[in-house]
């Protein structure tokens, strides 16, 4: 452990200097342009052993990981390995800077850095060097590099599919701290075969999937409060009970709480539009951005607008 806390002071540290790196590292445009101006030197970290504690959940067990060993097995869990090679890049970096915004923040009561519930941290699944060489070609290209914001590293979360335009941190999660996690077209999503999806019910199943809100059944099915900007819906009521988006979307198993219901006689027909919250990259989008050329840094800056992309040496 102290190890860990070893490498986070220098990680502090180097911060400051990284940023001129990274833009002669990568030689890329828009993320890095605003810093090309310093002349501050790199220190060089060797991290090469750092190990985070990754909690198993499938198992509940606790191992310690080598970092970039551990973002392998992330970036096979997290997106196809079919993918474009600049979008596998893009989700290696997201997936290391997300990583390292967790570490020393107690997120986990057994005092795990990361864990394996993709509805918590971020899926993982044991790596085959065979079967997942395009993920680990992934971490390696882009070995030690992550995003920054105000000299932190950044919270870079992603989801399988936004919508046309991608939501706000501070509209889904009420967070006014992570400024790069807002409003950015991303037009590629509504590309996808399974962009839109339907969800039919009868109204008993209706009623029933959504008992635990203790709602009243002779009230309206749904009744829609309040949507972002990309449309997801915030709070609504059911049954006269308020709750939000993201609770019926749960109760409900809809790929998102990007939803609107409409009714077939007394049949309940809910489209749903995209798959996840919304937030930060779309990893759909990525892919249409990489397939269209965009490089890993490009698709980056598409979706962490502000965010300066540099290099920690592993
Ligand atoms: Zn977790």
């Amino acid at each position: 452990m102290h190890r860990k806390l070893f490498f986070l002071c220098l990680l502090t540290g180097l911060l400051a200097f990284c940023a001129p790196y990274g833009a002669r590292y990568l030689q890329e445009r828009a993320a890095v342009k605003d810093v090309m101006s310093t002349t501050a030197q790199p220190e060089t970290v060797e991290t090469a052993d750092l190990l985070v504690d990754v909690w198993i959940t499938q198992e509940d067990v606790c191992q310690s990981v080598a970092l970039e060993d551990y973002l392998v097995g992330v970036v096979a869990a997290e997106m196809p390995l079919s993918y474009e090679p600049a979008a596998l890049q893009a989700q290696a970096v997201a997936a290391r800077s997300y990583l390292l915004s967790k570490l020393g923040k107690g997120s986990h009561e057994n005092g795990a850095d990361i864990c394996t519930d993709p509805g918590h941290c971020l899926a993982w699944r044991a790596p085959d060097s065979q079967a997942d060489a395009a993920a680990f070609q992934a971490v390696s290209a882009t070995s030690g590099q992550v995003l920054t914001y105000d000299d932190a590293v950044a919270q870079t979360v992603f989801c399988a599919m936004t919508g046309e335009l991608t939501e706000s941190a501070s509209e889904i999660w009420g967070s006014s701290t992570m400024p790069y996690l807002t409003n950015v077209p991303s037009p590629g999503d509504a590309q996808q075969e399974d962009y839109v999806t339907t969800v039919t019910m009868s109204p008993e199943q209706f009623w029933q999937a959504v008992s635990p809100l203790s709602p009243d059944t002779e009230a309206a099915p749904l009744v829609v409060l309040r949507r972002s900007a990309g449309d997801t819906v915030l709070s609504c009521t059911v049954g006269g009970v308020q709750t939000t988006g993201q609770e019926l979307r749960g109760l409900l198993g809809l790929r998102s709480a990007r939803f609107w219901l409409d009714y077939e006689g007394d049949t309940l027909c809910f489209t749903v539009k995209g798959y996840g919250h919304g937030v930060g990259m779309s990893q759909a989008g990525a892919q249409v951005m990489a397939q269209s050329g965009s490089t890993y840094a490009e698709i980056l800056a598409a979706y962490y607008p502000g965010c300066t992309l540099c290099k920690i040496t592993f």
